[in-house]
């Protein structure tokens, strides 16, 4: 059990230092997360912290690969709402 930190990653640094399993570090690429030291925050909080700090879409998953703040939920635009926008242009 333990999220994983992909490309969308901006390397903000944001989730760094609010992982209470000091699960996360930096990558060549991107941050990245010891999968044996992430317990997705469970005891600790009732959220995984790395996710709802992160300012990125697409940036962390849960253990299912499903992201934790998927297109439009940060931003407010969502994957519908910008196609409309792009068709009109
Ligand atoms: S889910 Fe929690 S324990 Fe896992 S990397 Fe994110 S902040 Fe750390
Ligand atoms: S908060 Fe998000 S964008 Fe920032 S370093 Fe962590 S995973 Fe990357």
């Amino acid at each position: 059990m333990a999220v994983k930190i992909v490309d969308a990653c901006v390397s903000c640094w944001g989730c760094l230092d609010v992982c209470p399993s000091q699960a996360i570090y930096e990558g060549d690429q991107q941050m990245m997360v010891r999968a044996d030291k992430c317990t997705e925050c469970v005891g600790d909080y009732a959220d995984p912290q790395c996710a709802s700090v992160c300012p990125v879409e697409m940036a962390i998953l849960d253990s299912f690969g499903i992201a934790f703040n998927p297109p439009g939920s940060l931003t407010g635009i969502y994957p519908e709402k910008l196609a409309m926008v792009m068709e009109q242009d």
